[in-house]
């Protein structure tokens, strides 16, 4: 097959290419992973977690060709390139540190002591081989974020990078091969029909990109019986109370909606303000986004993209928004200006849909219950903020939110929390990212083995059946009846 030639959206420049991947060599790269697995998955989960430590330690040693074949690749400034770095370091330190308790044998226990078991225990087993699907936006991250886990659980891993960012995932491998470790982790390029090859061939598909996409990778993992996580679309809500530190909102509703062009799944999209600080705040707003140069903002990853956006800009004109934007439009690429979307009303498309674009509609609202109806009128339900000075509002709004996570004062912060799941209710996930020992046993199976204290030839209960074994039970089941019995006398609700 031909090579994929990534370009840069700044100005369609060549940033690399890669070999890409025939659909139907898949199954040929998988085999080769599962034959691997096994003895991966018998490596003491400290040595595998050894593995990924060493892995860190190639990616930080040749840091700064990984942060620029990301910004190259995406178009993102250097800066945002770094904290994608960063956080993917950081996870990498976090699961590999904490993996060996996570994948732990555990004891259970039970009430039921019927059947006489001495001892129950939970050994979690990894999936043979996980596939990993994912976006454009933060090719290196999100890879990591899926893969190095599975890795931790003991799986081999496949990873299915978009086809229009392939080199960051391609540069993990790379470093996976350069410190010798086993030959669990690779990758393949294409576009959908390599997913969907993906998805047809591995034991526990890891997803995320868009809900639509999502829908269909579900379906087709339903036919197989294979698990999936699916982490898609959002249009996350701020509100922003009338006795909030305006100034910090202000910054922080320019961060949320305009980092990484505003393609983020969790990128502020909807801004609704209590009417008394509306004006204030959209001042405060448009000092900010004043101040932006045409670098800081990520260009738009594909021109259709740039023109999803340019349609929904031009829906809230038509419907009577007042829209700003600084900088005109690039003459070059697919940048699109940071656009601030004025008396935004909730039948605009840029406020009903996700809008993958630094695009900003700030909605005047009378109260937070109103703030709290409004935001939950929307089908996806990722993530959202709150800004208020006071603790008990901030808890009582948040707790109305149809979201997976709200942050308070603060933006993406849920996103560093490793130790909370990241979870999109409604349209915008199904299953959850880390969580604590969830984010490595999401990848395994719990294998149950259970250790009997009969020391009998045979149980009372076992073939064949004779009086003797209906008397027993007889007798078992007439002491509970007594008991049951008496106790509801007692409460008054038997009238024998
Ligand atoms: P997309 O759904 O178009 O593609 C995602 C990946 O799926 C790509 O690798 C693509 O090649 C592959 N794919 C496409 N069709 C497929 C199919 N039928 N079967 C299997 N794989 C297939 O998404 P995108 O446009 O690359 O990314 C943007 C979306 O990702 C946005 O909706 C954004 O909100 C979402 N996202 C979600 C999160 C999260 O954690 N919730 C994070 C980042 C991005």
């Amino acid at each position: 097959m031909a090579n994929i030639e990534v370009t840069s959206p700044w100005d369609g420049s060549r940033v690399g290419e890669v070999p890409a991947t025939d659909p139907r060599t898949v199954p040929v790269v998988a085999e080769r992973l599962r034959a691997e697995q096994p003895a991966w998955a018998r490596t003491p989960a400290t040595d595998r977690a050894a593995w990924v430590s060493r892995l860190r330690d190639q990616v930080l040693a040749d840091v700064d060709s990984f942060v620029e074949t990301l910004s190259r690749e995406t178009g993102k400034p250097q800066a945002e390139a770094r904290v994608e770095v960063l956080f993917a370091t950081e996870a990498m330190r976090h699961l590999a540190a904490r993996s060996p308790r996570y994948l732990a044998q555990r004891p259970v226990r039970s009430l039921t002591t019927a059947l006489g078991v001495e001892r129950a225990t939970v050994t979690p087993a990894p999936y043979p081989l996980v596939g990993v699907i994912s976006p454009w936006n933060f090719p290196f991250g999100l890879a990591v974020v899926d893969a190095v886990p599975a890795l931790l659980a003991g799986a081999s891993v496949l990873m299915k990078p978009s086809d229009l960012t392939p080199l960051s995932a391609t540069g993990l491998v790379a470093a996976w091969r350069a410190i010798g470790a086993p030959d669990v982790l690779d990758v393949v390029v294409g576009d959908a029909p390599t997913g969907v090859a993906v998805v047809d061939t591995v034991d526990f598909v890891a997803f995320t990109g868009s809900t639509g996409t999502g829908r269909a990778v579900g379906r087709r993992a339903a036919e197989r019986l294979v698990p999936v996580s699916l982490e898609l679309g959002g249009n996350d809500a701020m509100i922003v109370l009338a006795d909030a530190n305006l100034d910090h909102a202000a910054n922080a509703a320019v961060f949320g909606a305009m980092c990484n062009g505003g393609q983020m799944c969790v990128s502020t999209e909807r801004v609704y303000v209590e009417d008394s600080v509306h004006d204030r705040f959209v001042d405060l707003v448009r000092d900010r986004l004043r101040d932006l140069g045409q670098r800081d903002i990520t260009p738009l990853a594909s021109a259709a993209q740039l023109e999803v956006v340019r349609r929904q800009v031009v829906d809230a004109e038509r419907k009577g928004a007042k829209v700003e934007r600084w900088h005109d439009l690039s003459s070059s690429g697919t940048w699109f200006p940071p656009t601030l979307v004025l008396d935004a009303t909730d039948d605009m498309d840029c406020v009903r849909e996700e809008t993958f674009g630094p695009v900003m509609p700030v909605l005047r609202v009378g109260s937070a219950d109103e703030a709290v109806e409004r935001a939950n009128l929307s089908p996806y339900g990722l993530s959202a903020t709150v800004w208020t000075t006071d603790p008990f509002r901030a808890q009582d709004v948040a707790d109305r939110l149809e979201v997976g996570a709200v942050n308070v004062n603060c933006v993406f912060s849920n996103l560093f929390f490793f130790d909370a799941p990241q979870q999109g209710w409604k349209s915008s996930g199904l299953g959850a990212r880390f969580g604590g020992a969830h984010a490595v046993r999401r990848y395994c199976r719990d294998r149950v083995v259970l250790h009997s204290r009969h020391r009998l030839r045979a149980e009372p209960h076992w073939l064949p059946y004779s009086s003797r074994t209906n008397r027993l039970l007889g007798t078992a089941l007439g002491v509970l009846r007594h008991g049951a019995v008496r106790r509801l006398r007692r409460r008054g609700s038997v009238r024998t």
